[in-house]
């Protein structure tokens, strides 16, 4: 049996008493349950591995619960590495525990639509058609039924022309060569966010190369799937791999994804044909609003006065530490930007949570949204797609992308989701050229 976490981590007292985390994972703060609090996982983690029992129904739920919103790494004054620790315990269960038939059934079509473009658009064209039917559904119990017809957008863009390996050249001279990760669900349902990022690279110099396979494996891997997420992570890889002389980064624009694409080369690092490769591609990997913090950003247009509510993705905050970045960028664009209230806790997104937890997830979200809307915002900006689903399910006020909005800034169209939505309050000034 291996586990993550290290003696020395088990053995300090703070491990035992300070239980600081508590007070920020969004669970606990829901429920009161030390069972549902970092450390009780932790505890129910170290005994069903320590002691290689399988997994029971009540460890099932107590993990199930938990989001992996990693707010208890970002408090924990002993660094565990709570991350690791779940995702292992993610993995026992899914190997020695059998799940009620439904739950079986509803986490294989998750494993197996989300990641595919193709079958993901089918089925969110089915999910409109259904929508009406989402309360009746959750009347007769079948609530992450009723959850993914609420979730899914009333309307589709187009996805993206053109699959497969492509290049965007830089205008005028190269200053840089990334590769962008589109992604699975991105392409599908906003594939205005890449489209954003594209644009934004390319008018400031650096060639965007194309070159992924699709999903990274972060679906997967969040529901304990490991040789899936393992076998994505591989087809990634070797995709990047041709590329990878002359990379600078390679750029993502949903955070939750970078956050799994960083940890590439601990997932792999027993794989003696991967672990190096994996290594060197998550050392590339970047938020899109880490590579864009370090380029030359001068915006277009004049300060648009809109106010922006930043909804920090927990992958960014917590996952990956990028607090100021998106804030910063924001800002020197011209946007007035403000902090949500409690903005440490999670949305209630958290990759297929608001599916497979819809009534934890439907808290969460309604305390994100009422802490938002006490900003009067004309948009809020997030940096994960799921994020940004989960809220727009919740409140009238716009949803975009951070990147979008720096597109707009820097000479790029207005994003779709604020046309004809924003408040009076800066409505003239954004569209104004500052020249
Ligand atoms: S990852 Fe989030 S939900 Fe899970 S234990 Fe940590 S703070 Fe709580
Ligand atoms: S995970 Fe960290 S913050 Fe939470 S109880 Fe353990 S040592 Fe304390």
């Amino acid at each position: 049996m291996q586990t993550s976490f290290t003696l020395a981590q088990l053995a300090d007292p703070n491990v035992a008493e300070c239980g600081f985390c508590t007070a920020t994972c969004p669970t606990y703060v829901l429920l009161g349950d030390e069972l549902d609090s970092p450390r009780g996982r932790i505890y129910l983690i170290k005994d069903m591995l320590e002691n290689d029992r399988p997994a029971t129904a009540e460890v099932v739920k107590h993990i199930d619960r938990c989001l992996s919103c990693l707010a208890c790494m970002t408090t924990c004054p002993s660094g565990v590495h709570y991350m690791h620790l779940v995702d292992h315990a993610r993995v026992h269960i899914q190997n020695t525990y059998t799940r009620p038939g439904i739950d079986r059934l509803l986490r294989a079509f998750l494993a197996h639509v989300l990641p595919n473009n193709r079958l993901l658009r089918r089925a969110l064209d089915a999910a409109r058609l259904g929508k009406p039917f989402a309360g009746l559904l959750a009347a007769i119990g079948l609530t992450p039924l009723a959850a993914m017809l609420r979730l899914a957008p009333a309307r589709l863009s187009p996805m993206a022309a053109g699959q497969g390996r492509r290049r965007f050249p830089p205008a005028g001279s190269r200053c840089g060569r990334v590769a962008l990760l589109t992604g699975c669900v991105s392409p599908v349902i906003a594939p205005s966010i890449n489209a954003a990022a594209i644009r934004v690279l390319t008018r400031h110099g650096v060639e965007v190369v194309v070159a992924d396979e699709g999903c990274c494996g972060s679906l997967v891997h969040h529901m304990g799937r490991e040789d899936e997420a393992r076998s994505a992570a591989r087809r990634q890889i070797d995709a990047w791999t041709a590329e990878i002389e002359g990379l600078d980064a390679i750029l993502v624009t949903a955070s939750g994804c970078g956050t799994t694409v960083k940890d590439y080369g601990y997932m792999l690092r027993t794989d003696r044909a991967y672990a190096d490769k994996a290594m060197r591609v998550s050392r590339l990997a970047m938020d899109i609003s880490e590579y864009l913090s370090g380029l030359e950003l001068p915006p277009e247009r004049g300060p648009s006065g809109l106010v922006v509510a930043y909804h920090s993705a927990c992958s960014l905050q917590h996952g990956q530490k990028i607090v100021r970045a998106p804030k910063e960028l924001l800002c020197k664009m011209g946007f007035v930007v403000k902090d949500v209230p409690e903005g440490h806790l999670c949305c209630g997104s958290a990759g297929t949570y608001n599916i497979l937890q819809p009534e934890l997830a439907r808290r969460l979200r309604e305390r994100k949204v009422d802490n938002i809307e006490k900003l009067k915002p004309d948009a809020i900006a997030a940096g994960n797609i799921g994020c940004m689903m989960q809220i727009a399910a919740g409140t009238m006020i716009p949803v975009v992308h951070t990147v979008e909005l720096i597109d707009w800034a820097t000479g790029g169209p207005e994003p779709e989701a604020l046309a004809g939505k924003r408040g009076s309050s800066a409505a003239a000034a954004a569209v104004a050229p500052a020249k």
